[in-house]
């Protein structure tokens, strides 16, 4: 085989293995994407009730201290009805007033509490719900995940293996050109060099589009042993009738 064939062939392996690694990263970065949202819908849950319990602790000290507050003023009420100096009985009724006043505060605000209490109870349902939902998306996820690294793992395998020979076919300068321009165009190393008129000799590259001079059509045609590469792109270039033919 020509180097230009050998380089095909390791473009077109090494185009599998990346794709291949490409669907496994998505798969791992979706199943780490639930994850995340799955771990602030449980922080969400965890603070809903954690204030549940405040406002809840807060109005049994409120309905207590409405019931001290509550068992003062049946005393003072005996204490009203017995009464019989009227000094007496105005003290006794202005601090038994002032005392309701207090208590229908103190119970209007055991009633905002557990008005709160209940506005979080309906919140966590819901958020219940958000929670369950992720955690099935993320099973299907996982086991997707799961999938994927069988099917992949194996195939990679042999790719890599595939890569490994297809790669030791081609010299070291040429091998490392090639594995700098696949890295930087992410697996897209080669590029067909196109005839848009042969005749009038105007080339391009099947990559970019970019204009060819015709030497580089020349330079490949005559010699599929030298690597020529894009003036544009530095795309290694091939032709495929040669490079099919030479294969
Ligand atoms: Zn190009």
């Amino acid at each position: 085989m020509t180097l230009i064939a050998d380089l095909v062939s390791l473009h077109q392996v090494d185009a599998q293995v990346r794709a291949l690694r490409g669907r496994l990263e998505s798969a791992q970065k979706y199943v780490a994407m639930q994850e995340r949202q799955r771990s602030l819908l449980q922080g969400r849950l965890e603070e809903a009730k954690s204030q549940i319990r405040q406002y809840q602790a807060t109005a049994a000290n409120q309905e207590a201290e409405s019931g001290t507050v509550k068992a003062r003023i049946e005393t003072l009420r005996v204490q009203l009805n017995t009464s019989t100096n009227p000094k007496q009985y105005a003290a006794v009724l202005s601090e038994l007033k002032g005392l309701q006043t207090k208590r229908d505060e103190i119970d209007d605000g055991t009633l905002a509490q557990l008005q709160k209490v209940e506005e979080l109870q309906a919140k966590l349902v819901e958020v219940e719900k958000l929670l369950a939902e992720r955690e099935q998306v993320l099973t299907v996820g996982k086991a997707e995940l799961d999938m994927c690294r069988t099917e992949v793992g194996s195939r990679l395998a042999e790719l890599d293996l595939e890569r490994g020979s297809a790669a030791a076919r081609i010299p070291q300068r040429e091998r490392d050109a090639f594995n700098r321009v696949a890295d930087l165009y992410d697996g897209e190393a080669m590029a067909e060099l196109v005839a848009i008129d042969a005749r009038r000799r105007e080339y391009v590259c099947g990559v970019c589009n970019m204009e060819l001079p015709p030497e580089k059509y020349a330079a490949l045609a005559s010699n599929p042993n030298t690597a020529v590469t894009c003036t544009s792109c530095h795309r290694i270039l091939f032709i495929s009738e040669i490079t099919t033919a030479a294969s």
